[in-house]
């Protein structure tokens, strides 16, 4: 994927969370992700990680 601005698309993925329980992906506040503010929609779980692996 080309992006033409790169600091909105590194914001958007660093906003960008996946559950560890269905895989389902979120865009939240990181900081609501750290205080465990944000809930899963599908599943309801509160275990999330970023989306880039590496
Ligand atoms: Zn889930």
């Amino acid at each position: 994927m080309a992006t033409r601005i790169p600091e909105a698309h590194k914001r958007t993925y660093e906003n960008v969370f996946i559950c560890k329980n269905c895989k389902t992906k979120i865009r939240a506040d990181p900081r609501k992700i750290t205080e465990n503010k944000v809930k899963c929609r599908r599943c309801g779980q509160k275990n999330f990680r970023k989306v880039r692996k590496k």
